[in-house]
Formats: C-alpha cells, sequence, structure tokens
C-alpha cells in the first residue's frame, strides 16, 4: 500500500475521534472580545496539549491585549520537517468564533454541541472548528505512519481572525516567522464540494460619511439645514457615480463586478418633528483589483466638494476599512497545483480558481509574498444560526491536507 492509500485509511479511521475531537473545542466558548466574548485562550491551551500529545513541538506567539483576563491572545505554530527543509507550507486555522447571535433562532444550545445526520452543531463548527480538526487529524495520521511532508507542513491555530487579525495572522506576519518563499493554505471560505480554489480577493473600502447641517424643529425647516435629505443626496448620488463609473467585469471573480453596497445608518433625532443636523451613514465597497483604491477615493472626493458648495452642508468622508486588493496568487502556483491534484486524485474533481469579495486572512500572506490558497468543503453556514460542519467534510479535508502536504 502506498504512504498516501496508508494515510487516507488512517484519516478515514479516525472519524469517530475526528467527531469526539470537535465537540470537545466546541464545548470551549472562544468569542471574540470585540464580540462581547472572552476570547480563545482557553481553547488555544486545549489545542496546545492536544498537538503536544501528538508529539508536535508548539511555539506560543503571545499578544498582549488588556481586555481579556489573561492579558494575552494566543496563536500557535508547529511545524513538522520536510524533505526540503528551505520552505514551508502553512496551514492556518483560527480560534475564534463570532457571538451565536440571536438565540431564539438556534434550534439547540449553540454551546452544547450536538452530533445529529451526520453534523455536528454548534457555534464555530464550520467557522474554523473543521479545520481545526482536519488540520490536526491530517498530521496525526503523518506523525504515526511517520510519512515525511514534501517541504516543512506548518500548522497555525491564530487568534482575532473575527475582528480584523491584529493579535493574529497579523502579529506574526510582524515578528518574521514566514519566509515570502513560503505558501499558505486557508481553509476559512470554500464550496459545498470544494470544487472553488479562491486566489484572488478584491480591494475592501468601508466608509462613514458624516453630514452635518442644521438641526430645528420640523415645522421651520428653512431656518435650519437638513442633513437627513442631505445625506441621502449624497449616499444616492455616490452609489451612481461608483457604479457607473467602475462598471468592469472579471469573470475570475464572484459576483463578477466590484459592489458598492450603502448598510448602516446611525439613528439620527429621536422624534419626529425634528430636523436633523447629523446623518451618519456606511458604505461597504468590494472592488476589482484594476482599480487602484486612490482613485477611487479621489472620485469620492470630486462628488463630494460639489454637493457640500451646493447645500452649504458639511459633508466628510471618512474610510474605517481600506485595504488595496494583494497581489492574486498565479494558477502556476504550486500550492493551487497541489490542491487541484488532490482534489483530482481523491475526489475526481476539476478545481476552478475563483475570486472573492474579501476578507480572509489569505489577504495578508498575500501581500507579504506567499503564494497563498483559501480553500474547503463546506455548506456556507459562517456567523448563521444553527451552524454545522458536516462529519464527511471534515474527514475528507483532512485527507487533502495530508495529500498536498505530501506530494
Ligand atoms: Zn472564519
Amino acid at each position: 500500500m502506498s504512504n498516501l492509500n496508508r494515510m487516507v485509511d488512517r484519516i478515514e479511521g479516525s472519524r469517530d475521534d475526528m467527531t469526539r475531537f470537535m465537540v470537545e473545542v466546541l464545548k470551549i466558548k472562544a468569542v471574540n472580545p470585540d464580540g462581547g466574548g472572552k476570547g480563545e485562550f482557553e481553547r488555544a491551551m486545549f489545542m496546545k496539549k492536544q498537538l503536544e500529545k501528538a508529539g508536535l513541538h508548539v511555539t506560543r506567539h503571545d499578544v498582549p491585549d488588556s481586555r481579556v483576563v489573561e492579558g494575552v491572545r494566543v496563536n500557535l505554530a508547529t511545524v513538522l520537517e520536510g524533505e526540503d527543509e528551505g520552505r514551508t507550507l502553512w496551514i492556518a486555522a483560527h480560534l475564534d468564533t463570532v457571538p451565536e447571535g440571536s438565540r431564539e433562532l438556534w434550534a439547540t444550545d449553540p454551546y452544547v454541541p450536538i452530533v445529529k445526520d451526520g453534523k455536528i452543531f454548534g457555534r464555530g463548527a464550520e467557522d474554523n472548528g473543521q479545520a481545526i480538526a482536519s488540520t490536526l487529524f491530517a498530521v496525526k495520521a503523518m506523525k504515526t505512519l511517520g510519512v515525511k511532508p514534501k517541504m516543512n507542513l506548518g500548522l497555525l491555530y491564530v487568534s482575532d481572525e473575527e475582528s480584523g487579525s491584529k493579535y493574529g495572522v497579523i502579529s506574526l506576519l510582524e515578528k518574521g516567522i514566514f519566509k515570502s518563499t513560503d505558501m499558505a493554505l486557508v481553509p476559512d471560505a470554500g464550496s459545498p464540494d470544494g470544487s472553488q480554489i479562491e486566489v484572488a480577493e478584491k480591494s475592501i473600502l468601508w466608509l462613514k460619511i458624516t453630514t452635518s447641517g442644521k438641526q430645528v424643529h420640523g415645522s421651520t425647516p428653512e431656518k435650519g439645514l437638513n442633513a437627513h435629505r442631505i445625506g441621502m443626496k449624497f449616499a444616492i448620488q455616490l452609489d451612481e457615480m461608483l457604479h457607473s463609473k467602475y462598471a468592469g467585469k472579471e469573470p475570475l471573480f464572484d459576483p463578477p463586478t466590484s459592489t458598492f453596497e450603502p448598510t448602516k445608518c446611525e439613528a439620527n433625532v429621536e422624534n419626529v418633528n425634528t430636523v436633523p443636523g447629523l446623518d451618519i451613514q456606511y458604505f461597504d465597497c468590494r472592488i476589482l483589483p484594476q482599480y487602484p483604491l486612490d482613485e477611487v477615493m479621489g472620485q469620492i472626493e470630486s462628488v463630494r466638494l460639489r454637493l457640500e458648495k451646493e447645500t452649504g452642508a458639511k459633508i466628510e468622508v471618512d474610510p474605517k476599512q481600506r485595504e488595496q486588493n494583494a497581489n492574486s496568487t498565479p494558477m502556476e502556483s504550486p500550492i493551487v497545483q497541489k490542491l487541484k491534484n488532490a482534489l483530482k486524485q481523491l475526489r475526481g474533481l476539476d478545481a476552478t480558481p475563483i475570486g472573492i469579495g474579501g476578507g480572509t486572512v489569505g489577504a495578508y500572506f498575500r501581500r507579504s509574498g506567499m503564494h497563498t490558497a483559501v480553500w474547503s468543503t463546506i455548506d456556507d453556514l459562517a456567523h448563521q444560526p444553527n451552524e454545522y460542519c458536516k462529519i464527511e467534510n471534515m474527514v475528507d479535508d483532512a485527507k487533502v491536507f495530508a495529500y498536498v502536504a505530501t506530494t
């Protein structure tokens, strides 16, 4: 029997252990502090123990954060030496979760995991529990069978993915633990059959728009300046300008166009008979790589100046998030080719590279020069009530990781 077949068999045989492990992980609440939780410290300690029990040497990277009782956010790294010790393939899973949202939408307690109909239900089951389990069991199989990875295989269990990764991947990149010739695989987005390999992300631009006028009584609007009306006008002008100026399509992306969405509005006056003097609203824009964000901001500025002049209101545009897209990972990159090959061999699938609207840690790895693929097999239930992971996906993704690491 080949090493690959032995690993696949071994992983298949650990289905029940994996399920039990996942239930243990999901019982440990790890809600991100920005979502009102106490963080992922306890889950990280559990994970460290599991990795050490599997015979792996674990390095702990602590990042100070005064909001959590432990005072630090923990990131774990472990490296399995490869035949080629010069480069490392990193697989990054995140430990934190978002909160459960509205409890009444859950059929069961989000923090008491339930195994039912081949699925494990609980907050964080798919995002990113599945990846925590499948990466661990892939490495366990390799360790037990004495199969060496082709290049070093690094596993990362990081903090703070759900809130910008400042205490997670970004701090690891700043510490310089990666080389630009390393590669990364991020199992934190995907499709139900695993046929999509994400190689590119759009740029992200979040805008906060503050319009200031003059607040007066609702019966005498002529004495004031209605910030709400001007704010709405600005939003519509912005919406129309962005959609017409940046209408290009790129078939690699899903959806293939840039998106510009007016989203949140902050509450203004409390009563109907007051003309608002202040209006605050937000846009979430995901922009195709062909459009530099500097240029987009320049166009927004000219709409802003024109409307300010026309109305006499003060309009401010503050980019709350502004991330120019990172270089796309080329299709010929070994990480994409290894994944494609594994999916062909194990599932008979012809996987296709795609681009998405952004938001995984893949963008940070790419920006540092590392070729990065974002891939997993999921029903896409992240952040939803009754989140689950299919046991089959958890087991089969572990096989793909073992295959990718050893071919
Ligand atoms: Zn996630």
